[in-house]
């Protein structure tokens, strides 16, 4: 699977002290100030795109969860067979042509690299249009 040389990263388990989405606006933004939550724009909780995150407190934290959680309610793609849904699929385009690596949306989506690289250069999804 890792043949063609593409999503390769050992970023590791998000959790703990130094998520993924931290080291993230870490290495663009700088230091977190402390009692600071980096949170997301996008409702992906492991997306890494700087320019997806800003930062809060932790009621903000608490908010951002309980709307997310309240705003995008699991549909039928869970049920069946696709793993993503469209609007997956043109975070996916988008992030992509920001200059995400496919191994990251793979880690955010919860899909395999594959997938994600099929999306990115048309072979799977092909009618739906990046963001
Ligand atoms: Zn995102």
């Amino acid at each position: 699977m890792r043949r063609d040389g593409y999503g390769q990263c050992f970023l590791g388990p998000a959790r703990g002290l130094t998520s993924a989405h931290r080291a993230s606006w870490l290495l663009a933004y700088g230091p977190i100030p402390p009692g600071l939550y980096v949170l997301h724009r996008c409702d992906h909780k492991t997306c890494v795109r700087p320019s997806h995150l800003f930062l809060g407190t932790a009621a903000d934290n608490a908010r951002d969860r309980e709307r997310k959680g309240r705003g995008n309610p699991p549909r039928g793609e869970r049920a069946g067979r696709a793993k993503l849904t469209e609007a997956q699929v043109r975070h996916i385009r988008s992030a992509y042509a920001a200059g995400a690596r496919q191994c990251d949306l793979a880690r955010e989506l919860g899909v395999h690299d594959t997938s994600v690289h099929y999306i990115v250069v048309g072979k799977t999804w092909r009618h739906v249009a990046a963001a």
